[in-house]
């Protein structure tokens, strides 16, 4: 057997791009008896992959348009949408175009994760199928779910998944199944060569404090599913040996270099 069958697959680079800033009136909301009525900033993020002469988005964070609004806009939740510098702009920095991207896979479909669905219409996208009924079901207000946002995406090729998948079978990038942030949330285990396995947990927990304490905000679906997410996630980490990043934590955000810079 040669070296590089027992080796695992690794996609070639990760890019971390600003998605946006998320101001919510009050942190509560995300630590039940915590700091209740103190505001929060959240740092947003997507994450560009490329793999196999291939571009893969996950997620596409909040709708670039917000960049022309000063001071933002309030989109759902109470949440204030702020965007300091666009997806679009973050792409052509790296020296490619929405159009390059081939693929999206979606963590679920709150408005810093699929706000910039229309830029990427032509592009295949990977969603789980609880949360796309969730999205174009009759319930969508009740999740927190911003419809014209994602419109675009009833014209687009989607892929279905149910729980865990391995869209490209070499085990270099892995949807992992984390409901209870929504119906339909997942996490994404990507593997690379030099910088080992990371494990983006989407709003499983939305910073490291909640994460330890297992905080379930009050908008989540299910608050069961939701702790044990926490906990498979620990146990894969674990496991793994992966970095976890936390899509929202906002001190661990700004230890992470963005792009341009790449892990690979
Ligand atoms: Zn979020």
């Amino acid at each position: 057997m040669t070296e590089t069958t027992t080796r695992p697959a690794a996609i070639d680079r990760l890019y971390v791009l600003n998605a946006g800033i998320a101001v919510a009136p009050d942190r509560s909301v995300y630590s039940p008896g915590r700091w209740q009525g103190e505001p929060v900033t959240l740092t947003c993020n997507a994450y560009l992959i490329r793999r196999a002469g291939e571009w893969i988005l996950w997620d596409t964070g909040i709708d670039d348009a917000v960049a022309a609004e000063s001071g933002g806009r309030v989109i759902a939740h109470n949440i204030r949408g702020i965007v300091v510098r666009t997806i679009a702009c973050q792409l052509a920095d790296i020296g490619i175009a929405p159009a390059d991207v081939s693929r999206v896979i979606l963590s679920h479909a709150h408005f810093d994760h699929v706000g910039n669905a229309k830029l990427f219409r032509h592009a295949t996208w990977h969603i789980q199928r609880r949360e796309y009924d969730a999205m174009f079901g009759p319930d969508y207000q009740q999740y927190g779910y911003a419809p014209e946002l994602y419109a675009d995406l009833k014209q687009a090729r989607v892929e279905l998944m149910d729980g865990d998948c391995d869209p490209f079978g070499d085990g270099a990038i892995k949807v992992i199944s984390t409901p209870g942030h929504t119906l339909g949330h997942c996490s994404l285990l990507v593997r690379l060569a030099k910088t080992g396995p990371v494990l983006l947990s989407g709003d499983v927990a939305h910073d490291s404090y909640n994460m330890e304490h297992r905080c379930v905000p009050t908008m989540n679906a299910d608050a069961e599913a939701t702790r044990q997410s926490m906990a498979r996630v620990d146990a894969l980490v674990r496991e793994e040996r992966a970095q976890l990043w936390l899509n929202h934590d906002t001190v661990q955000t700004a230890t992470i270099p963005h792009a341009p810079a790449y892990f690979d």
